[in-house]
């Protein structure tokens, strides 16, 4: 890896190259990252502010919405002037003004069975910031798959869920074998959700995915780190992985040809 931090990179990771649990080899290591940042969301926003700032050299990222004046309230990357832009060019912008060291890759596209391993499989971190059970299995399963670890987010009114899954963890279906019923779990837009909630997971998020790239400290593995807004509290509950999971069990899929991924995202039995 190269440590050629020219004098402005030195001076502005100054804070990180100063900690002897960085340095400029960490540094280093977050400017030659990848991660891919699905949803440009409440969760997405913090994630990439936060990870540009860091200076991981190349985000990616999913989303196909475009910015709505009801965003602003809590997706704090995209601003007034962004309304009507696809999401992905607005996050291109605030990240271009921010951190010029920075390359953004936008998919302007929902994440789908058919483009998800091209797409996913260029990354060496996923952030899963999105709002819907099919994507979150997608997601998981690719990644799965291909031996990519995802920092997992998950928001819901005044509270917040995350966990950490590493390719040798238990996986998002060990977790949520079934997802609920379409229709069951209401979103944001029937909801409402507080607008510094996403704020407060998403930058969780955002530690996990530069302490992957860094390969340092503890990871949320085998743990949900459930929050709770209105008595600001944080609870950690394990979870085990399943022997009989279809994606990391004994008897584990292959690929994700056979499965389905609208409505209760089964994996099908052959
Ligand atoms: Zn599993």
């Amino acid at each position: 890896m190269s440590l050629s931090l020219d004098a402005t990179q030195l001076d502005r990771y100054s804070r990180h190259i100063i900690m002897d649990e960085i340095g400029p080899e960490g540094q280093a290591a977050l400017l030659s990252g990848r991660v891919l940042v699905i949803g440009a969301g409440g969760l997405g926003a913090p994630v990439i502010q936060y990870l540009a700032a860091a200076g991981v050299g190349t985000i990616g990222v999913v989303d196909d919405d475009v910015v709505e004046r009801s965003n602003l309230q809590r997706q704090v990357i995209h601003a007034d002037s962004d309304i009507g832009l696809p999401k992905v060019e607005s996050a291109e912008r605030f990240v271009e003004r921010l951190n010029p060291d920075v390359t953004v890759e936008t998919y302007h596209c929902r994440l789908t069975p058919d483009n998800a391993e091209s797409i996913i499989t260029d990354y060496d971190v996923v952030v899963d910031a999105s709002d819907n059970f099919p994507t979150r299995y997608l997601v998981n399963d690719v990644c799965r798959l291909a031996g990519i670890p995802i920092a997992h987010g998950a928001i819901y009114k005044f509270e917040g869920q995350l966990t950490t899954l590493v390719p040798d963890g238990p996986c998002y279906r060990c977790l949520f074998p079934e997802a609920p019923e379409p229709g069951t779990v209401p979103d944001c837009a029937t909801t409402g959700v507080l607008g510094v909630l996403p704020g407060t997971v998403g930058c969780l998020q955002a530690t996990e995915a530069v302490k992957l790239l860094l390969d340092t400290g503890e990871r949320l593995i085998g743990t949900m780190l459930c929050y709770d807004a209105m008595d600001l509290s944080f609870e950690r509950v394990p979870y085990r992985q399943n022997p009989a999971c279809p994606v990391c069990g004994d008897d584990a899929i292959d690929g994700i040809e056979a499965v389905e991924y609208t409505g209760g995202c089964q994996v099908s039995g052959d």
